[in-house]
Order: C-alpha cells, then structure tokens, then sequence
C-alpha cells in the first residue's frame, strides 16, 4: 500500500481552531467511508505558538512543515498580542511560512454559489455560475524590489522610492502554475500587467508569451492591461477562467474579485511552491480571512471558507479531484438547503453555529456519497 500522504494542520488563533474542527470531521468521514486516511500532524503558529514557545513559529513547526505533503492553516492574530514587538507578531509565523517554503503563487478562486447569489452588491446576472481563479504571484515584484526606502533630499523634502522588477525565471515559474491549473478548468488564461507603461509589463506579457508557445500551445491565452482588468472583473466577470498576475496588481484584484462573490467566510486560499523531482508541490492551503477576535470562541464561525479550502488542498495536492468535487458539491447543498452561519444569514434562512454547519455538511456528505 502506497505511504499516507501527510498533512500538517495549523489552527492558528482565534477561529481558526474552531473552523479547523469542522475540517478534522471531514477528514475523518473520509477515512472512514472513502477509505482516505491521511497522515494528520499538529502543530501551533501565531499568537498560539507565542504563547506556549515565545516565537510565533518555532523550528520545529517549520521542520514539519517542510516535511508534509500539503498545510491546512487557520488564521493567526488578535488583541491579545498586539504589544509584541513587530517582527515577532503572530503574523509573522504566517509570513515565515511562506518564506521558508519559497510559496510563491497564490492562488485565489472566485466561485459564485447560487444560493448566495444575493450576497453581492453585483446584480445577480452579471454574476450567475462565475468560477474564477487569480494566481498572483507572492514573491516578487515591487513589495520586495532593490531599491527600496525613504530618503531626505538635500532641500529637506522627501523621496520614498520602491522598485518593480521581474526577471524572466519568476514569471516563467508563476504562469507555469496558471497554465497548468488552466488545464485542469476551462484551458483559458488572461495574463495581467501594465506592458503599455511598464518595462517589467512588457517583459511579463512576452515572457508569459514566450512560455505559452513553448509549453502550453494548447491553451488559450489573453492579455489586458490591470485598470481594465479591473473594470472587466465588474463588468462581465465571467468571462475569464484562470488570472495570472504580479504581486501588487495580484494583491487588488484578488481583493476586488473575492468580495464579488459576497462574504469574507465562504474564501478559500492557496500557495504554492516549486514542484520537486515527482512534480509534486510544496503548498499551504489557508481561508482568506482573519482570526475575527468579535466573534472567536462563540461557534459562529463560518467553516465553510476552511472547508473548500481542504478541498483545494485535495484537489491540488492530494489528486483526490472527486472528493473535493464532493465537499464543494455537499456546501452548495447545504446552503441550497437555507441553513446560514451569520455572516451568510439572509431572510427567511435559517441562522445555524459553526458546528450545525459542520454537521449539516457531513450529513450531505453521507447522502452524495451513496
Ligand atoms: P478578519 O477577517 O478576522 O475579520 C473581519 C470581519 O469578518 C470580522 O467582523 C469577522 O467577525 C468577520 N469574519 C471573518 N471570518 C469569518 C468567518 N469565517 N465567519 C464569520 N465571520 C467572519 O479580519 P480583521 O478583523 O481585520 O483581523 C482580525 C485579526 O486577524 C487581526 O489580528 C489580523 O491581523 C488577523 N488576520 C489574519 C489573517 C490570516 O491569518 N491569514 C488574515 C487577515 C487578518
């Protein structure tokens, strides 16, 4: 029998383990009426991992880390530890992370439900059915460019400089994702940049050119420019299947396309890393949203933005394409069904906790799964 594949699960602060909880269940559904059983490590990061070790990620939970196939995190943060010096903050811990495992496409899907259609200030129309994905590049970019800082000029005055660079093994390393995935949904990818103003757009739209002939003839590729990008993603949202972007256009859109689809409980997130000899990735799966300290500790938690992004991490990491096809399949249903955590609750639904939430997923599970 093939070894289990291992998965490191980080609650985080807050929420996270509440959410997390709902995970493990599914987890557990599928060890024992899919025959899936994964090697599930636990470790603590965040304001958690402040606490019990001083740091908000410890050399070993980095170790285990590197040694899994795939990460489930929660969320980190809170009041509790805003005193701490700046580079020991929670968020430090998830900054690390991704640092340590080179996680440089970030990958962030769009999926309108129908049931929540309502939910988002775009008319329901223009909205209907829309399945995007935005894979920003995480790395690189004017966020991290050499020279960067403030400076005073000799009258006094002051000059804050950052700097845009892309070299051709960045883009190549992030579009490869986008076409792959692309290959994987609807074989289409719109590329975004600023190649009428910007040398470092111009060289992103030929390299990610110069990729597609020699590694993906096969699929179709578009450019546009990122202000269109942005008014096309209001306009007729639909018509895109796979974004790939830089860092900082990446870092809005992802924003702009994720709230057309309604509430901050229902994001999932990936980031991914350099594939190895086996092709297979290094990859940390994550919901969009924070530890939100207002409501942690009270089971009113949407799990749902975790959940599909276990599904993700089964989908991209773990081949079992038919089981997250399942869980996502069980969400859609149970929202179909009414039942809302807070944040999704709108008239004549009925308002449920994290954990009804949970157990009306598992419950679908069970009946899509006969
Ligand atoms: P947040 O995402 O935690 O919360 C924003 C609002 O959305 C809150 O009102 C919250 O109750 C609500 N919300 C968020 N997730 C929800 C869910 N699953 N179900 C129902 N409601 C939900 O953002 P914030 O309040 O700006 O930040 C709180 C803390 O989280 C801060 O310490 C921040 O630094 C941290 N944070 C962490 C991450 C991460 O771990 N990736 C991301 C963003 C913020």
């Amino acid at each position: 029998m093939a070894d289990k594949k291992k998965l490191l699960i980080l609650p985080g602060d807050g929420i996270g383990p509440e959410v997390m909880r709902q995970v493990k269940r599914i987890i557990d559904w599928l060890d024992r009426k899919r025959g899936i059983t994964f090697d599930v490590q636990e470790g603590l990061v965040g304001g958690i991992s402040i606490d019990h070790h001083g740091v908000p990620l410890t050399d070993a939970t980095l170790e285990m880390a590197k040694n899994v196939d795939a990460i489930l995190l929660g969320a980190v943060g809170g009041p509790k530890w805003d005193g701490v010096a700046f580079e020991q903050r929670p968020e430090a811990g998830l900054l690390g992370l991704r640092k340590e495992l080179g996680l440089f496409a970030n990958l962030r899907p769009a999926v309108v439900f129908d049931a929540l259609v309502e939910s988002s200030t775009l008319k329901a129309d223009v909205i209907r059915g829309l399945n995007i994905l935005i894979v920003r590049e995480l790395t690189g970019g004017v966020y991290f460019g050499e020279p960067r800082g403030i400076e005073t000029l000799p009258d006094g005055s002051r000059r804050g400089v950052n700097t845009q660079v892309y070299t051709t093994a960045e883009i190549h390393r992030v579009a490869r994702v986008a076409f792959e995935l692309a290959r994987k949904r609807q074989n289409k990818v719109c590329s975004v940049e600023k190649a009428n103003v910007m040398e470092s757009g111009l060289l992103w739209r030929q390299e990610v050119t110069a990729l597609r002939d020699a590694e993906f003839p096969d699929v179709e590729l578009s450019h546009m420019y990122a202000d269109n990008c942005a008014m096309q993603l209001l306009k007729n949202p639909r018509q895109f299947d796979v974004i790939v972007t830089d860092n900082l256009f990446g870092d809005i859109l992802s924003d702009e396309a994720a709230m057309i689809t309604g509430s901050l409980g229902m994001l999932p997130s990936a980031s991914l890393g350099l594939a190895d000899a086996q092709g297979v990735r290094k990859a940390m799966y994550e919901p969009v949203h924070g530890s939100a300290p207002d409501i942690a500790g009270r089971d009113l938690a949407n799990p749902i933005a975790t959940l599909l992004s276990f599904a993700m991490a089964l989908r991209y990491s773990f081949d079992h394409t038919t089981e997250a096809d399942l869980i996502e399949s069980a969400v859609k249903s149970v929202l179909n069904s009414g039942t809302r955590t807070a944040d999704i609750m709108a008239p004549g639904m009925a308002r449920c906790s994290t954990t009804v939430m949970g157990d009306s997923i598992v419950r679908s599970l069970d009946k899509l799964a006969v």
